[in-house]
């Protein structure tokens, strides 16, 4: 039995990109799609918000000189692209998969519309938020907590390279240890990084728990829809 009826599972646009440089590799999206089968299979209804770093980040080298809120809106866009390539994949798999996205692009997408998520969700389909929060000046991570609050997900699972919140970056410091379990207040007063600060004081609030974790280590999001003491867990 999963330890989750629900969840909101946080991809960044690099979980996209294996070894490439930008873009989507194929043989990582295929990987990151059958984990999520995986799960899906054990009777968990999937939620994801896509990132677009692999394509455009709005404050990073491409946007130098542009509006940032222009810029922003190339970002949101550059998810929309990821949501679209990893909803296809999912079809490619056998899975059924429906793409949200928080701006109008109706030709495209469907707009995000709470209610037919959850119908969405119950039916056994793959939720995939695209365009973050739909406005500039935020994160993905936003759009993980804050749709993870609406759908009323158990947990938002923050997938990245690195497998948990260290007491400190393990690419660099060898000492560093990573922590099983780790409350709000803690990773706030150690000045973590889990999550960007506007997403983590959303999910602090509605006492929403996140898990750090690896999705490059085969079955690691299976082994935490199971409950069992992969990355971290921050909780309050
Ligand atoms: N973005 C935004 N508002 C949102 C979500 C994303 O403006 O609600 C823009 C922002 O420019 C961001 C880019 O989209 O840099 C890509 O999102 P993010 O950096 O969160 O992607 P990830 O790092 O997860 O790939």
């Amino acid at each position: 039995m999963p330890a989750y009826k629900r969840i909101l599972l946080k991809l960044s646009g690099e979980a996209l990109m294996g070894d490439d440089a930008y873009g989507i590799n194929r043989a990582t999206i295929v990987r990151m799609v059958r984990e999520i089968q995986d799960v899906t299979r054990l009777g968990c209804e999937v939620a994801v918000v896509i990132g677009g770093g692999n394509i455009f980040r709005g404050v990073a080298g491409g946007a130098v000189g542009m509006d940032r809120a222009t810029a922003d809106y190339m970002g949101m866009l550059a998810t929309v692209m990821n949501a679209l390539a990893l909803a296809d994949t999912m079809r490619q798999e056998g899975m059924t998969a429906r793409v949200m996205s928080a701006i109008a692009i109706e030709q495209v997408v469907e707009p995000y519309v709470r209610p037919k998520a959850l119908q969405y969700l119950e039916e056994g389909k793959a939720v995939i938020f695209a365009a973050g929060t739909g406005n500039p000046f935020f994160t993905t991570d936003t759009a993980a907590a804050l749709r993870g609050a609406e759908i009323g997900a158990e947990i938002v699972l923050k997938a990245t390279k690195v497998d948990g919140v260290y007491t400190a970056d393990p690419r660099t410091d060898r000492s560093a240890t990573r922590y099983s379990t780790i409350s709000f207040d803690e990773a706030i007063a150690r000045n973590l990084q889990v999550l960007d600060a506007t997403a983590f004081a959303l999910c602090r609030d509605q006492n929403l728990p996140i898990r750090v974790f690896s999705i490059f280590k085969a079955g690691a999001l299976e082994r935490v829809v199971m409950g069992e003491d992969e990355g971290t867990l921050v909780h309050v």
